[in-house]
């Protein structure tokens, strides 16, 4: 980020903590080692830390803002996306198999109100690793695919089951848009 940034968070830390000191030699130092990371990162992770201090003689180092931070260089190299089923930005690279588990998890959460009744959470799913998520994923798809009478749904399992474990679908995606209508 740039020195007129670095100024800018400053200032609004400042306005929070206004025992706070700004002068060039604050200014420079925090310059040194914040100017690899982007300005709206640092400036979310503020909000963050002033929701979480109260105390006006506190007051954040710039070391305690970068923590955990991946510098602008770093982010380029490795780029993110946002998942459209949580919200979460997510690295590239990791994407595939977040994507696959965050699908199958809003689809659990979506199939049990629909044929069972029961109400399930994100959140309940997210705390399971993925060796119990995947347990539990297959042993409702095999309890989904007993209680469907819906041919419809029972095919789009069947063909979600086989295709996610590798094999070819047993029905195509137009016989089941055909039944659809
Ligand atoms: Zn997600």
């Amino acid at each position: 980020m740039e020195i007129s940034e670095t100024r800018n968070l400053l200032q609004r830390l400042k306005t929070y903590k206004q025992s706070f000191t700004l002068n060039a030699s604050v200014l420079t130092e925090w310059q040194n080692v914040v100017e690899e990371f982007s300005y709206n990162d640092i400036n979310s992770k503020l909000s963050e830390w002033l929701k979480s201090n109260s105390n006006n003689y506190e007051y954040p180092s710039p070391y305690e803002l970068t923590r955990g931070l991946s510098t602008i260089a770093e982010k380029e190299l490795n780029p993110h996306v946002l998942c459209p089923i949580c919200g979460k930005i997510i690295s590239l690279t990791t994407f595939d198999n977040h994507f696959d588990r965050c699908s199958s998890t809003e689809y659990l959460i979506r199939m049990n109100i629909k044929h069972f009744n029961r109400t399930f959470t994100m959140k309940d799913f997210n705390k399971l690793s993925d060796i119990q998520f995947w347990t539990k994923y297959w042993e409702f798809c095999y309890l989904l695919d007993e209680k469907l009478s819906n041919s419809n749904e029972k095919r789009c399992l069947a063909n979600a089951v086989l295709t996610h474990k590798g094999g070819k679908p047993i029905t195509t995606a137009a016989a089941i848009v055909e039944a659809m209508q």
